[in-house]
C-alpha cells in the first residue's frame, strides 16, 4: 500500500511513492498537500461477515493491516490489542458495556426511523479524539524504537487535541510532547486535565495571548526549518493520515453492531470542524462498507454545511468565527477537505491544487456550476452519501433537554449538535447512527444552562480541578520559546 500526495503530479507520486511508515510522524506533504492511499482497499462481504464476531481490538487490526502493509502483523496485533482495551476507554456509562470500546445505544425506534448514539467518548479525556491519538502514541512508541530515534511533538490547543495528545504520549520512550495554550483561557475543566499530568515527557506552556498566538507561535518555530530538524519537531493535527486512518474502524464497528446482514445499510450522522472524523466514514464507504448517507453536522461555523448545500466553499476570516458552545467545532476552514475534494474531481492532483490555491488567494472556490463557477462538481456530492445541516446554541439547548427528558441520558453540546441534524435526515429502514463526540462532563457549564444542574462526572473525574497543576507561563516570544525547547530536549 502506497500513499500519494492530493498534490502531486503524476511524476512526483511515481518518484515518491511513500509507505505509512513514511507518513506516520509527518504532517502536510511537502508540496503542500495531504497523503491519501493510491488507492482503497476493498472489504469484502465474507470478510464483513467474519468481522462481526470480532472485538474491537481484533477488528481494528485487521483494518489497520490494510493500510499499515510495512509493520509486521505481529507488532500491529500487539498494538491494536493494547490500545483498544475497556482500561482504556472505561469511562462508559452505567447500562454500556466497556468492552465494546464504541458501544451503541439506540435512542429512539418508531415510524420516522431508528437514531442510535455510537459513544467514542469513553477514553481518558473524554473526547472521541482518544479514539485514534491512544494509537498514535503506540504506534510513535513503536516506530521511534525500531529507529532508535526520538520525537518531540510540539502543537497549540484550545483544548480537546491537546489533552488527547498528552493522555496518549505520557511515558512513552523517545516522545515529548510541548503543548500550548492560551493562558487563563480554557474552561477550568480542560485545563485541569492538561496540567494535572505530571509525567515528566510532557510540558505544558501557558501562553499569554489567545489561541491564535499560540498557533501563530508554533507556526514561526515550524517555518524554522533547520530548528525543526535538529530538534526533531513532529506534530500530531488532525490530517495526520494514522490519526484518520484510526477513525475508519469505529465506522465498521458502528455498523457490524447495528445489522445483521450485509444486505442492511446504515447512515451516519457526524459532528463536524475540521472533517477528520467524517472523511474517515468517507474513506469506510469507500472501501465498500454498506453506508448510505453520511451526513455533516455543522454548529453556526457552518463552511461545510455551506459547501454541502451549494457546491461554494468559503472559509471565514478568524472575525468571522463564532465562538459557540460547541467549542471543538469552531473552525474557519476544514484542515481533512482537501482529502474528499481531490475524490470528488476524479482524483485529479492539478484540479486539487489550483482549488486549494485559490483558497489561499481568493478565500475559497465554487463548484456549483454555476456562470464563472470553477467547476460543476458539487452535482456528484451526492454519489459520496454526503449531506449536512447546521444546528445553533438555541438548538443544543432544546436537544440536550429533550434527549435528557425522553431517553434520560445527558448528551454534550457536539454530540447534541449531531442529533439535532440527524433528526432531520432519518430515513425508516435505515438506522441513522449518531457518533457521540464528547462526554457531557466536558462542557457543564451548557449542561447547567440547559438543564439547571451539572452533568455527571466519570469516576475519578470528581475533584480533577483540585489536584496540583504542572504547568509554565510564558509572553508569546518566538525566541523564548524556542530556548525553552532546547533546554528540554537537551538538543
Ligand atoms: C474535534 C472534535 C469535533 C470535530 O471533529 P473533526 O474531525 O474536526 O471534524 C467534534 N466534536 C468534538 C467533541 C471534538 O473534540
Amino acid at each position: 500500500m502506497h500513499y500519494v500526495s492530493t498534490r502531486a503530479t503524476s511524476a512526483s507520486a511515481a518518484r515518491n511513492p511513500q509507505l505509512f511508515s513514511d507518513i506516520l510522524l509527518g504532517g502536510l506533504a511537502p508540496d503542500g498537500g495531504l497523503y491519501l492511499p493510491t488507492e482503497y482497499p476493498q472489504v469484502t462481504g465474507a470478510e464483513l461477515d467474519a468481522w462481526r464476531k470480532l472485538s474491537y481490538a481484533e477488528l481494528a487490526y485487521e483494518i489497520l493491516r490494510k493500510f499499515a502493509t510495512d509493520i509486521p502483523d505481529a507488532a500491529l496485533k500487539a498494538l491494536t490489542a493494547r490500545t483498544y482495551t475497556p482500561e482504556v476507554y472505561r469511562n462508559a456509562r452505567a447500562g454500556e458495556s466497556a468492552a465494546e470500546i464504541t458501544p451503541l445505544r439506540v435512542l429512539e425506534e418508531g415510524e420516522r426511523g431508528t437514531l442510535v448514539l455510537q459513544a467514542l467518548s469513553n477514553g481518558p479525556t473524554l473526547a472521541f479524539k482518544d479514539m485514534a491519538m491512544q494509537l498514535l502514541g503506540n504506534l510513535f512508541e513503536y516506530a521511534l524504537a525500531k529507529n532508535n530515534d526520538e520525537l518531540n511533538i510540539f502543537g497549540a490547543t484550545s483544548g480537546d487535541t491537546g489533552s488527547a495528545a498528552e493522555y496518549a504520549m505520557r511515558g512513552k520512550r523517545g516522545v515529548r510532547v510541548f503543548m500550548l495554550s492560551p493562558h487563563k483561557k480554557m474552561s477550568a475543566f480542560q485545563t485541569a486535565q492538561m496540567f494535572s499530568l505530571q509525567d515528566p515527557n510532557i510540558f505544558n506552556i501557558a501562553v499569554e495571548g489567545v489561541f491564535d498566538d499560540c498557533q501563530d507561535l508554533v507556526k514561526a518555530v515550524s517555518n524554522d526549518l533547520s530548528f525543526k530538524a535538529r530538534h526533531k519537531i513532529g506534530t500530531v493535527n488532525s490530517i495526520n493520515w494514522a490519526r484518520v486512518v484510526a477513525q475508519v474502524v469505529y465506522y465498521f464497528r458502528g455498523y457490524l453492531a447495528a445489522t445483521t446482514a450485509n444486505s442492511q445499510k446504515v447512515s451516519f450522522t457526524v459532528p463536524s470542524g475540521n472533517f477528520g472524523n467524517i472523511c474517515a466514514g468517507h474513506i469506510a464507504r469507500m472501501m465498500g462498507l454498506p453506508i448510505d448517507k453520511l451526513v455533516a453536522a455543522t454548529n453556526e461555523n457552518d463552511v461545510l454545511d455551506e459547501f454541502f448545500r451549494t457546491g461554494v466553499y468559503r472559509v471565514r476570516k478568524s472575525s468571522e468565527t463564532f465562538h459557540t458552545s460547541s467549542p471543538s467545532m469552531d473552525i474557519s476552514k476544514a484542515s481533512n477537505f482537501e482529502r474528499f475534494i481531490y475524490e470528488l474531481v476524479g482524483r485529479d492532483a492539478d484540479r486539487t491544487h489550483d482549488l486549494f490555491r485559490k483558497v489561499e488567494t481568493h478565500g475559497g472556490f465554487d463548484l456549483s456550476g454555476a456562470p464563472g463557477s470553477d467547476g460543476d462538481e458539487h452535482q456528484d456530492v451526492g454519489k459520496f452519501g454526503f449531506q449536512s445541516g447546521r444546528s445553533t446554541h438555541a438548538d443544543r439547548l432544546a436537544t440536550i433537554r429533550d434527549v435528557a427528558g425522553k431517553y434520560g441520558i445527558v448528551i454534550d453540546t457536539h454530540t447534541a449538535d449531531g442529533v439535532k441534524v440527524a433528526r432531520e435526515h432519518m430515513q425508516p429502514g435505515v438506522p441513522m447512527i449518531v457518533l457521540e463526540t464528547a462526554l457531557a462532563a466536558k462542557f457543564n457549564e451548557t449542561i447547567v444552562e440547559a438543564l439547571g444542574k451539572d452533568a455527571d462526572r466519570p469516576a475519578g473525574f470528581e475533584n480533577i480541578e483540585a489536584l496540583p497543576q504542572r504547568f509554565v507561563v510564558m509572553p508569546p516570544d518566538v525566541d523564548r520559546m524556542k530556548a525553552y525547547i532546547s533546554e528540554h530536549t537537551g538538543l
